[in-house]
């Protein structure tokens, strides 16, 4: 019998690493530690009340639809995705409220009645960045490399020039858009992966285009659901998906990985073991041997955590869309304390999701389910977050009051919070990084582990701590990638 290919983890790198591996004809196991496969992709229920736990807004549909395809399965018998509109709302101190339209004339619209002057600039700044996204797609994203030698070739020298990667996110928006409130708008996408827009280069900007141009999208029933299709796709193939199955140990032999050992003992043989944890934890914890390799991980800035809030709440706050952020007057001193100081900032801007404005079964009728998100610095164990949360939370629902959802701390029915040390514990995430390491400078890619593991032959990492990055879609393409490698490397 074949030996299988081990997967340590089941968040969204691991599972769409298992159905194309098994699209293949290989034998797979998934093995995942906590009771349910996602990752931080994740489900929170309580009290009628159904929360997704991580990401909420979904972009590039089209990497979800070539999954199902490479299986030979119809992303649309499995799951529905819905445009949202208004994508997000977006609320300021002073009142002022913009909503993004998906679709382009309210867009414009929106942006007229807000800055009539940035209306060309908003077209400018769409070429821009999907002339970014031109030159970024294929080498970085559908094609990541393993190393900078792959890198140089003369293809991307000549697309270097056009990926704007010498200046923040932040000076290119500025450079386009004068209305405050647009530019604050336009360097949120900056946060999409973790990053700080005034550290960031300009490259980033190209997940505005992303999600204006091909739209931002949510699963009915819940974000949750894509790991249920998932899941039901990677079993329908023959994948063994293990759940409460702790790794503790990549057997490494003569330089080559030949299973993993569970946290009951358990040897499981393997023709090639694929690390879907965080690679900064699997290198101190997971294979022998790798110590240095995660100091150097370790050097490098973490992406940032964040502060979770789930409140059900009763009675409706008709403000609401189904995503919602309320900014901070001041993102730069948000962003000072995140990164630089590591404390949480004092002002934060706040996300707010309402998912029960799509799928009215989130919440008991005549109340709302609230998934709360403040950015906060990753854990390097000098914040006692336990000590500080109730106050932070307090915090939170007081500026959100301010800002207009009078009445929230009196209407609290259900209330549970995760912080950055409970991201790090749930999911083995080294500083409860959401998104791996940074990528706060222009070569932070390079600073990410490659696919192939080097000086272990058959081991691999996938998922947001390696290449291409993290988020949905990227961590998807990421399975593609090491996919690849694993068949080129191992031919049936
Ligand atoms: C609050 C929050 C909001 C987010 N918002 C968005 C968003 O709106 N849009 C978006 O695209 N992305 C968003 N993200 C990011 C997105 O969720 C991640 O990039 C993606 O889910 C990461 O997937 P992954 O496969 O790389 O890793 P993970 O999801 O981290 O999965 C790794 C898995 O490995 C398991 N594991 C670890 N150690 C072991 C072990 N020893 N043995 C067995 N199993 C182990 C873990 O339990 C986990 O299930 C958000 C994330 C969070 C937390």
């Amino acid at each position: 019998m074949q030996l299988p290919v081990i997967i340590v983890g089941g968040g969204l790198g691991g599972l769409a690493t298992a159905v194309r591996l098994a699209a293949q004809g290989r034998r797979v196991i998934l093995c995942e530690q906590n009771e349910r496969v996602g990752g931080k992709l994740n489900l929170h229920q309580a009290d009628g009340y159904t929360f997704d736990t991580g990401p909420s807004l979904l972009t590039m549909p089209w990497v979800i639809r070539d999954l199902f395809a490479v299986a030979g399965r119809r992303m649309e018998d499995y799951l529905c995705l819905e445009q949202v509109e208004p994508t997000c709302r977006y609320f300021w101190p002073d009142g002022t409220r913009f909503d993004a339209w998906q679709r382009l004339p309210q867009l414009i619209q929106e942006i007229e009645r807000i800055s009539p002057a940035d209306v060309p600039n908003f077209f400018r700044f769409m070429a821009h960045t999907a002339r970014i996204y031109d030159a970024v797609a294929g080498p970085f994203l559908l094609r990541p490399f393993d190393g900078l030698r792959e890198l140089i070739t003369p293809t991307m020298v000549r697309h270097a020039l056009r990926i704007d990667a010498l200046r923040s996110v932040d000076a290119a928006v500025r450079s386009f858009f004068r209305s405050p409130y647009l530019r604050q708008l336009f360097n949120r996408y900056a946060t999409y992966n973790g990053s700080s827009p005034y550290l960031s280069p300009a490259t980033f900007n190209l997940i505005a285009y992303i999600e204006l141009a091909e739209g931002g999208w949510y699963v009915r029933g819940g974000m949750y659901q894509l790991a249920v299709a998932l899941a039901r796709l990677a079993t329908e193939l023959g994948v063994e998906l293990r759940v409460r199955a702790p790794v503790t140990e990549v057997i490494v032999e003569r330089g080559l990985a030949c299973g993993v050992r569970l946290a009951d003992g358990c040897l499981l043989p393997a023709a090639a073991v694929v690390i879907n944890a965080d690679p900064l934890y699997a290198c101190e914890r997971l294979i022998p041997g790798f110590q240095r390799e995660a100091n150097r991980l370790a050097r490098f800035d973490p992406s940032y955590s964040g502060v979770v809030l789930f409140l059900g709440v009763e009675g409706d706050f008709p403000q609401l869309a189904h995503h919602n952020i309320f900014f901070s007057a001041d993102y730069s001193a948000e962003f000072r304390a995140i990164v630089h100081e590591r404390q949480p900032a004092l002002e934060p801007t706040i996300y707010v999701a309402a998912t029960c404005r799509s799928d009215p079964a989130h919440a008991p009728p005549g109340h709302m389910n609230l998934f709360v998100l403040v950015n906060a610095p990753a854990d390097d164990g000098r914040i006692d977050w336990e000590a500080v949360i109730p106050a932070y939370r307090d915090h939170i629902i007081a500026r959100l009051e301010m800002m207009g959802l009078s009445g929230l701390r009196q209407s609290i029915r259900y209330s549970h919070h995760w912080t950055p040390r409970d991201l790090a514990r749930r999911y083995n995430a080294a500083f409860g990084a959401i998104y791996g390491l940074s990528s706060n400078s222009p070569l932070s890619a390079f600073a990410r582990p490659p696919l192939r593991v080097r000086r272990v032959r058959g081991l691999y990492f996938v998922g947001g701590g390696t290449h291409p990055g993290g988020g949905i879609p990227l961590v998807l393409l990421s399975g593609q990638a090491v996919t690849a490698r694993i068949v080129a490397d191992q031919p049936l």
